[in-house]
């Protein structure tokens, strides 16, 4: 079973983009390990634990006690367990890390490599990135892959490419874009012009370290290529069965958007998991969109997100048409970028990607 656990709303940041509360709920951890608990009484073999904030280090005891808790559970049950947390870093040091080797918790880390001191900064306005270098050091050095997480804004996106670079050069192979899809963020057809271009740049970069001995692996263009080329296009959300999501107080929900929204509650840790409701949920979350029936790339879209079309338009099956449009631009250069690779006989991409992506 995975859960992502809410272990607070609260953060040390006030980046530009923020959409948390910031309020200082939180979970104890007598919740989070009757949470953990209520994982393990399903039996599977494989158990995981989002670990999810506001900033999750504000909560670095309840982290240890629910690594700690978890990883006897699963030696003593003889299955796997697996710990995954996004982070800001500022609280990072050697300490935490040794201890997330020790546990497999696996840190990705929201950076927003040039932009960083633009969008990221402290509640009183100060910027992080000095902070944050030996930080990056220390993470890379114990997790050499950890993801670096990048946001864009469209008063942002011109910088959005040279920011892909820069977080490459300081040293992370695995690299991540997301959109600030907020309802007021302002994108327009010149914003998105904009983002077209910067993924092509991107698509530039990946193309010239894809067979690097540290390459270059953007994950936007990945998991597109991926969808297609391996055969596993995302058709469906399996929405509250996938990954539900345990609130600060222990309610469960159905995945982050829907966190605390009674209509959506399935269940608590001490009651358990509502069957009946969380199968209601799922049955509703394989609903087609209907604006996306017919459309060729429809097997790749993130079109099926009940979580981004809930934030975005408050309809489970409305897809919002700025994520619509970012979809329409990403595929087509991530399709390009394939193209590339194959033609030129990538090492890389002909091990890891069989097919012809012309077919
Ligand atoms: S790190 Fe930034 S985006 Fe993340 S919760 Fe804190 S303020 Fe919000
Ligand atoms: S690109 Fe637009 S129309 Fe096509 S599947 Fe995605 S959201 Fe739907
Ligand atoms: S709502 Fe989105 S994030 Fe949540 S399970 Fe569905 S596809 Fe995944």
């Amino acid at each position: 079973m995975n859960f992502t656990l809410h272990l607070t709303a609260d953060c040390n940041l006030a980046c530009r983009y923020c959409y948390e509360t910031h309020s200082r709920a939180h979970m104890t951890e007598e919740t989070a390990k009757k949470a953990v608990d209520l994982a393990f009484s399903f039996g599977h073999s494989k158990n995981g634990f989002s670990l999810f904030g506001g900033e999750p280090m504000l909560e670095r005891g309840v982290i240890e006690c629910i690594c700690r808790y978890a990883s006897e559970k699963a030696k003593a049950a003889e299955t796997a367990v697996r710990f995954k947390m996004t982070t800001n870093g500022m609280l990072l040091d050697e300490s935490f890390l040794q201890f997330a080797n020790a546990q497999n918790l696996e840190i990705a880390l929201s950076h927003d490599g040039l932009l960083q001191d633009v969008q990221r900064v402290t509640r009183d306005g100060k910027p992080t990135m000095k902070r944050l270098e030996p930080i990056v050091d220390l993470l890379l050095e114990y997790q050499p892959n950890a993801v670096a997480m990048q946001t864009v804004m469209p008063s942002t996106v011109d910088r959005m490419a040279e920011s892909v670079q820069w977080l490459y050069e300081r040293g992370f192979s695995r690299i991540n874009t997301a959109i600030d899809y907020r309802v007021d963020a302002g994108w327009d057809d010149a914003s998105m012009a904009v983002l077209k271009t910067q993924y092509e740049r991107i698509a530039d970069l990946c193309d010239a370290h894809f067979d690097d001995v540290r390459p270059l692996h953007y994950l936007n263009f990945l998991s597109k290529i991926a969808a297609y080329l391996n055969d596993r296009p995302c058709l469906e959300c399996k929405l509250g069965m996938r990954q539900p999501s345990v609130s600060w107080d222990g309610s469960i929900y159905p995945c982050n958007q829907f966190l605390n929204l009674p209509a959506y509650r399935m269940g608590d840790v001490n009651s358990g998991l509502n069957r009946e409701k969380q199968r209601e949920i799922y049955r509703a979350s394989l609903d087609p969109e209907p604006d996306c029936e017919g459309c060729a790339i429809a097997d790749r879209c993130r079109h099926h997100c009940a979580c981004l079309n809930f934030s975005l338009t408050g309809q489970m099956h409305e897809v919002a048409p700025v994520q619509c449009e970012h979809e329409r631009i990403l595929i087509p250069v991530a399709d390009g970028l394939a193209e590339r690779l194959y033609t030129r006989k990538s090492a890389r991409f002909l091990l890891n990607y069989r097919d012809d992506p012309l077919d």
